[in-house]
């Protein structure tokens, strides 16, 4: 699987620098009007840039790994212990040396890529591109469900256990926050402040998001647990409803994304189903219930909280999802663990189809 892994180019001196500035000033030169003051051949290459450009307010230098591979490398030094050499038209022959740091640890093994180099705010960085190995994903053991839902923003059940996780309540908080800052601003007309605030916000709850993810993931390794999704096809409906200007639809996807990319990074199997009906299901008898604000009423007297009846719904269609391929998972055995009859066909809406391979992997373990 493919990870960006960033790094920033430390103690610049005024020669690397210009020489710098100027390769990339051409370079945009000739993306924007096709103008070549001398840009070296290795950069041309570049192509489907326009939605990087975006992101980064510039055309990001294409570092080919035919030209870098060779030449990232580790050389300890006072400064750091990572160097990159890349090409550069004023040092034609020679390249230059550049210092990194990184903001994160590299991978053990990896491949290099297509990376690039990127001017932001007058300072440089490297993104590099990197084809790590995919873990081996384990057999699962149990299961679990996982609820993304406005009350709770995060809602895990483990169906062997029934031990119940509500998470994310400071995601919750930080939108509720802000929004009630947001408001107070706009009244006051201070829309600098109103700007400023809604970076750090997304800051804040980014941080929260990884910090929910890493969690999930985690408690998943430590009970060798597949984990299941509710594929998020039915947000829209919400919409207009108090709760979703807190948390909105979008750090749902958001979550969702983490979740399934550290999955992937990890060998956690996770699988995603839909999630049509689970919060109006009673997860013990599996007929129509009744929901009355936070709380899940059915017939048959089960009485729960309306997410955790939920995230339950959602781990047995995932289980039902993985006996339905004919298999035996571990999680099988207990006895609780019933394949609720109310559910309709289970959709496969999972339309990544690298995740639903290893989706299957566990399954197909003797
Ligand atoms: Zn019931």
């Amino acid at each position: 699987m493919e990870k960006t892994i960033r790094a920033s180019v430390i103690g610049l001196t005024k020669r690397k620098q210009t020489w710098l500035d100027a390769d990339y000033n051409n370079y945009q030169w000739w993306m924007i009007f096709g103008i070549d003051h001398g840009l070296l051949s290795a950069f041309k290459a570049a192509k489907g840039f326009k939605q990087k450009v975006i992101k980064y307010k510039s055309y990001p230098l294409l570092l080919q790994s035919r030209f870098i591979k060779d030449w990232f490398r580790v050389r300890e030094t006072k400064l750091t212990k990572h160097w990159i050499k890349i090409p550069n038209s004023k040092r034609k022959g020679q390249g230059i040396w550049l210092p990194l740091h990184f903001h994160q640890p590299l991978p053990k093994r990896y491949s290099l890529k297509d990376s690039y180099l990127i001017r932001k705010n007058e300072k440089y960085y490297v993104h590099f591109c990197m084809d790590i190995p995919e873990q081996h994903v384990y057999a699962p053991k149990t299961i679990l469900g996982i609820d993304l839902g406005l009350k709770n923003p995060v809602t895990m059940v483990d169906l062997r256990t029934k031990t119940t996780r509500f998470l994310g309540k400071k995601l919750k908080h930080i939108k509720g926050k802000y929004y009630y800052l947001r408001k107070q601003l706009g009244q006051q007309k201070k829309f600098q402040i109103i700007k400023k605030i809604k970076n750090k916000e997304r800051r804040k709850v980014h941080a929260q998001l990884h910090a929910v993810s890493k969690y999930i993931i985690h408690e998943a390794q430590k009970k060798k647990a597949a984990i299941v999704l509710g594929a998020l096809h039915n947000l829209q409906k919400n919409k207009g409803r108090t709760f979703n200007r807190k948390l909105s639809g979008f750090s749902h996807y958001k979550l969702t994304q983490l979740v399934m990319y550290k999955a992937k990074e990890r060998g956690v199997p996770l699988i995603t189903v839909s999630e049509a009906f689970t919060s109006k299901t009673c997860s013990v008898c599996g007929t129509p219930g009744t929901r009355t604000k936070n709380w899940f009423v059915c017939s048959c007297g089960y009485r729960d909280n309306a997410d955790r009846n939920a995230a339950f719904n959602i781990g047995k269609r995932g289980l039902s999802y993985m006996l339905g391929l004919g298999v035996v998972a571990s999680a099988q055995k207990s006895s609780t663990l019933r394949v609720n009859p109310y559910q309709p066909t289970l959709e496969r809406v999972n339309s990544d189809e690298q995740m639903r391979g290893q989706a299957q992997k566990p399954l197909l373990v003797t």
